[in-house]
């Protein structure tokens, strides 16, 4: 069985003295291969390589960083297709939207290019006898990723062209579940030009993530995966004195108003719910459906959920594919039990569901709840599946009301005809992401992407500015040549003259 390993300055291992776990294919339920689960000594070599590289990529110009982008950038392009399917594999999303994450990751790769625009920085030209005062961003050093199974390819590159174009070196650690794409990505940048040690990879679960977080090497963590594991990260992390941005869990709702288009509402609402299996930080698992539009709005979902083709991601015209693992299913349809035993009103149920030809991959069909109260399990919880809880109340006001209490806030959505409505959900609602009559307002590269409340731990968003600022310490510099020096000493804090 083929092993997956690390990838550490430069070259490719394959772990044997690490621990190893199977990988799956979900869409037939078998271990295709074994990943490596690094042991500390594996983490150190990782964590040293990228130090002893800092120095000299950290003092290339921003220029020359951003050719090796630029590179990459052309390389991706052309293997994307053997990238997506890699991801198909492993992950099981379906193969259109395997190439659309990888697509959302290029463009923070084509943003970081212009490394040397986001590095200029701001001068102001003698503020006062002789000096002239400006700032300078610069690169950390060693920085990590964490990064979750459901986007393998996206999440890794919010992360790794941010850092390097700000002159960091970089050892990611991708999830253990789909591990194969970060090591494609590792090949690309080596064929792109970057230099041995700039970036690592190195395989694991949680005894190489808390090595990580306990070097005395590592300078920043950026993490992006479940709630409680973010929670975790940011402790012991800032605990250890690094920077940290830990991106976590969510549970994403979309208020419906009566004067929306109900069709156009339940079009995104499918994509929005059931694209990639509900397997999506963005993904909305609770429709808010205010006054009397309910029922209408749930027979519409009704009609195309009986449409919905789940299948193999690879199969021609699959909407949806299996869950990423045997335990993940389960756990999914544990918390369809839940719903059923709490009260709510099941409209269908995607338990023990079968594909034909695929009888043992790890699929759940479209799930559908309607009348779900606050006090429920699946209104609270984040779930990862594909169910999708409809709850009713009569005004705006109530349904804001229930968005700003849920304990997450990543991304919230509102559609509407109405732009009053419009610009008071956007200005109250307690959310990083908010979309009118967009169902999934992840923002585009050169802003940035996170959440409030318990959807994020730590101040920076991801990439775009926020990115920027993350990777880069700020250093505030005032000059004065001696010859203008003739003034004296000074005693009084130098003020604008
Ligand atoms: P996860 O938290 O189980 O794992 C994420 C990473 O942490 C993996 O690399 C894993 O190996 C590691 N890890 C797991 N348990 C750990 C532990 N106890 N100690 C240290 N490290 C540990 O998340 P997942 O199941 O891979 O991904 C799904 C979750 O990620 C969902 O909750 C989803 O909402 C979230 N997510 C959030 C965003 C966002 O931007 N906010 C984006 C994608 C996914």
């Amino acid at each position: 069985m083929e092993t997956i390993g690390h990838f550490i300055n430069g070259h490719f291992t394959d772990g044997e003295n690490d621990g190893m776990q199977p990988v799956y294919n979900p869409a037939i339920g078998e271990a295709v291969a074994q990943v490596a689960l690094a042991r500390p000594v594996t983490v150190d070599l990782a964590v040293s390589a990228a130090a002893a590289a800092f120095e000299s990529w950290s003092s290339q110009s921003a220029l020359r960083r951003s050719r090796v982008l630029f590179r990459f950038k052309e390389l991706l392009e052309k293997h994307r297709d053997e990238l997506a399917q890699m991801v198909v594999r492993e992950h099981g999303k379906v193969l259109e939207d395997a190439q659309g994450e990888i697509v959302r990751g290029l463009e923070v790769v084509e943003f970081a290019c212009g490394a040397p625009n986001l590095l200029k920085s701001d001068f102001s030209d003698n503020i006062g006898g002789g000096i002239d005062n400006w700032n300078i961003r610069q690169p950390l050093g060693v920085c990590v990723g964490i990064t979750p199974f459901n986007f393998p390819v996206m999440v890794p590159l919010w992360m790794i062209p941010m850092a390097l174009a700000t002159g960091n070196t970089f050892v990611l650690k991708p999830s253990e579940r789909d591990p194969s794409a970060s090591l494609f990505i590792a090949r690309l940048f080596k064929e792109a030009g970057l230099p041995d040690g700039v970036l690592n990879v190195v395989q694991g679960g949680k005894e190489a993530v808390d090595s990580l977080l306990n070097h005395p090497d590592v300078e920043a963590v950026s993490f992006v995966g479940s709630t409680p594991v973010a929670e975790y990260i940011h402790k012991q992390a800032s605990a250890n004195g690094k920077r940290v941005q830990a991106l976590g869990g969510a549970k994403n709702h979309m208020i419906i108003m009566p004067d929306a288009d109900l069709d156009q509402a339940a079009s995104a609402l499918m994509g929005a719910a059931y694209g990639a299996a509900g397997e999506r930080c963005m993904a909305c698992s609770v429709a808010v459906v205010v006054g009397d539009i309910g029922d209408a709005l749930v027979e519409n979902i009704q009609a195309r959920i009986k449409k919905l083709q789940v299948n193999s991601g690879l199969a021609q015209g699959a909407d949806m594919g299996p869950l990423v693992t045997s335990e993940h299913r389960d756990k999914v349809s544990g918390y369809i039990d839940k719903g059923l035993q709490e009260g709510a009103k099941m409209l269908a149920d995607g338990r023990n569901y079968q594909v034909a030809g695929s009888e043992n991959g790890f699929f759940v069909g479209a799930t559908l709840f309607d009348h779900v109260t606050p006090e429920m399990t699946i209104y609270r919880e984040e779930i990862f599946g594909p169910v999708l809880g409809i709850v009713r109340v009569n005004t705006f006001a109530e349904a804001l009301a229930l968005v700003n209490s849920h304990e997450y806030g990543n991304g919230a959505a509102c559609f509407t005809r109405d732009g009053g409505i419009a610009r008071a959900f956007v200005r109250g609602v307690k959310a990083g992401m908010v979309g009118v009559n967009v169902p999934i307002p992840v923002p585009m590269a050169w802003h940035s992407f996170g959440g409030w409340k318990r959807s994020l731990f730590g101040e920076h968003h991801a990439y775009g500015e926020e990115g920027v600022r993350f990777y880069t310490r700020y250093k505030s510099v005032m000059q004065r040549w001696p010859d203008s020096g003739v003034h004296g000493s000074e005693f009084t804090m130098p003020t604008a003259q």
